[in-house]
């Protein structure tokens, strides 16, 4: 069959995304292929259609069981013929599957890699026929990452007993050791290696200073901008994750806690509605989103700071895999910079690890306050530059105004200096108001020369200073752990005055009339019908996902959903052109969809 046919009829999608075309025709023409393409990219139908195409069974080998039966069941409602091999399955049920696979009656077999290995697994193989393997997660062989998988490290045996086979490997992990990690280990010498650009351009970077309460903060932004929508909520520890999951539910949202703290049936339950149901929230640490695979995520949301720029990346790159307008919103403070100080100094790492560490954080620092362009500064550190300001972000949105902060950077810098490096910042602000204080007169440092130099800022802005300070290295947070600030040899040229420091305007409240900008620009309906139309469908979608036992976007997506409410076909024909739209899924549901777009007319219509 021809794989172009097979994208239009079987998965209703119109043109090849770049380089979906170039890798399946590698593996059409019984060639190895390596894809590094970002989360969202389309890396599923680069060996989903040559495995429906090429004679025999396509067989993916996948760490994440719940990704798996995902996949699989998404197949089966596109008339693929699909199957998976895991430990949930018993042994009648797994039997057949074999049976299927001799039979040749298997498009896609997905497997988890210990079972592959297996002598009796890889002789049934030996046995059926096969159209390719291809090796998804495939940075789970790296020894240096976070996810290595000991399995994995077997797959070589693949190429060995299987040498007629064409293998593709897939990860969105982009950076080169990694690469050769993956080529070496899994003997794709003489694969074709493809790599996309690491940009997910329908995610909208936005980090922004706590004033206040951060869970209000939180709730303001999930009511005005993503009412209804799923989201992920991560914090740091479990107590925090219990406490703000509590505390949204009590606002009306619908929030569940995710956390190692709980029990197996619980997490399973809560990550069972927000795959099942539309609009649920997880509160997580970040253990929560591995083997995820939830494409109408719409916002992920942090309480605190991730530890590096790759961890940030990882989590934020949940949101938007359908590739519709979505957010990533954080929120921190002066409190996240010292924690996040304080627990690299004080661990006990050796001294080689604590400097990338250190590296590492410092990133994640300057990202947070960088006053230009977020996406070219991500993709900067992921050697993938972007040429120019990505407009989709908070700083190009609105551009921060900065401020000549050297003077107060030297008050502050020299208070530090004149109470001895022993206190925190706490002190040190009380110092600089000047303030009536017991403990301040108690060692004398009412009579210190920086008592009361400070009064032009207020509290407020005296933090944001400190942040910033802390976060660029200029002032350094005590090994002991008490929270003292000390100061650093970058400090010097500013004290000296041969330095200027520019700082962040810490913002505002946010306004209504970004957020209102926000909801244009992600593409809410602007009119009512619209809206109704929208949540009609999403009804119906959940209707026969139930009845189904399927998650909903496994029968249609959010952007399918959202092209039939933009375009309102009033026929099957009509409705076979909207993107997402097989020929299976048009004769199953083809007529309910259009039903329910009847009902709904424009009212300009
Ligand atoms: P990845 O595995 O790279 O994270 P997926 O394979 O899950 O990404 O694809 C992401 C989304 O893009 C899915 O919703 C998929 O249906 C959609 N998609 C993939 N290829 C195309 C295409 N050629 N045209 C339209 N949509 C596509
Ligand atoms: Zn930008």
């Amino acid at each position: 069959m021809d794989p172009l046919h097979i994208l239009r009829s079987v998965f209703g999608y119109e043109r090849y995304r770049v380089p979906q075309e170039e890798v399946i025709h590698t593996l059409m023409a019984g060639n190895d292929a390596l894809v590094l393409m970002p989360t969202g990219g389309g890396k599923s139908l680069c060996f989903q259609i040559p495995s429906i195409a090429r004679p025999g069974t396509g067989l993916v080998i996948s760490p994440l069981i719940a990704l798996m039966q995902d996949q699989v069941a998404a197949l089966k409602q596109a008339g693929v013929r699909a199957a998976f091999l895991n430990s949930t399955l018993d042994a009648t049920a797994a039997g057949m599957v074999e049976q299927q696979l001799l039979n040749g009656e298997l498009d896609l077999l997905y497997i988890a890699p210990e079972r592959l290995m297996l002598e009796r697994t890889l002789d049934l193989l030996a046995r059926a026929g096969l159209a390719l393997f291809a090796i998804d997660e495939a940075h789970c062989v790296s020894q240096w990452g976070h996810d290595f998988r000991p399995d994995y490290i077997q797959l070589s045996v693949l190429h060995q007993r299987f040498p007629g086979v064409p293998r593709i490997a897939l990860t969105a992990t982009a950076d080169e050791p990694t690469r050769r990690e993956i080529i070496a280990r899994l003997g794709l010498e003489n694969a074709r290696v493809f790599i996309s650009g690491f940009d997910r351009p329908n995610i909208r970077y936005r980090i922004s200073q706590g004033n206040g309460s951060a869970r209000e903060q939180l709730l303001r932004f999930i009511r005005a901008e993503h009412a209804g929508d799923a989201g992920i909520v991560y914090c740091l520890s479990r107590k925090r994750v219990d406490e703000i999951a509590a505390w949204l539910e009590a606002q009306g949202l619908a929030a569940l806690p995710y956390h190692a703290g709980l029990s197996a049936e619980v997490r399973e339950r809560n990550q069972a509605r927000f795959i099942n149901e539309e609009g649920v929230i997880i509160v997580a640490t970040i253990a929560f989103g591995m083997g995820i695979d939830k494409p109408n995520v719409r916002f992920v949301a942090h309480l605190n700071l991730p530890k590096s720029i790759e961890a940030y990346y990882q989590e934020t790159g949940r949101a938007g895999r359908d590739g519709l307008p979505a957010d990533a919103w954080m929120i921190y403070g002066l409190q996240d910079v010292i924690t996040l100080r304080q627990m690299l100094e004080s661990s006990q790492s050796g001294d080689a690890h604590k400097r990338v560490e250190r590296h590492k954080l410092d990133a994640m620092l300057g990202l947070c306050e960088l006053t230009t362009c977020r996406r070219q500064a991500l993709l900067a550190y992921f050697d993938d530059p972007l040429p120019a300001p990505c407009g989709n972000c908070d700083t190009c949105l609105e551009p921060p105004a900065t401020w000549d902060a050297s003077v107060p950077a030297q008050k502050a810098l020299s208070c530090v200096h004149r109470t001895g490096q022993r206190f925190g910042v706490n002190y040190l602000i009380d110092v600089l108001l000047g303030k009536e204080d017991e403990r301040i007169q108690r060692f004398g440092h009412d009579k210190s020369s920086t008592f009361g130099i400070g009064k032009d800022l207020g509290q407020q802005e005296w933090r944001g200073v400190f942040r910033q300070l802390i976060a660029r290295g200029l002032l350094a947070v005590d090994l002991e752990g008490h929270g003292a600030l000390k100061l650093t040899d970058a400090c010097r040229p500013v004290l000296r005055g041969e330095e200027r420091v520019m700082l962040r305007r810490e913002t505002k409240p946010e306004k209504t009339k970004k957020t209102k900008a926000t909801r244009a620009a992600r593409g809410a309906f602007s009119q009512e019908t619209d809206q109704r139309l929208w949540e009609a469908l999403r009804a119906r979608r959940l209707e026969i996902a139930k009845a189904q036992g399927v998650p909903p976007y496994v029968v249609f997506h959010d952007a399918t959903l959202a092209e039939m409410v933009a375009r309102r076909p009033q026929t099957l024909e009509q409705l076979a052109h909207i993107s997402g739209v097989g020929e299976r899924k048009l004769a199953a549901y083809g007529a309910d969809f259009l039903e329910v777009i009847r009902a709904h007319p424009r009212d300009d219509a």
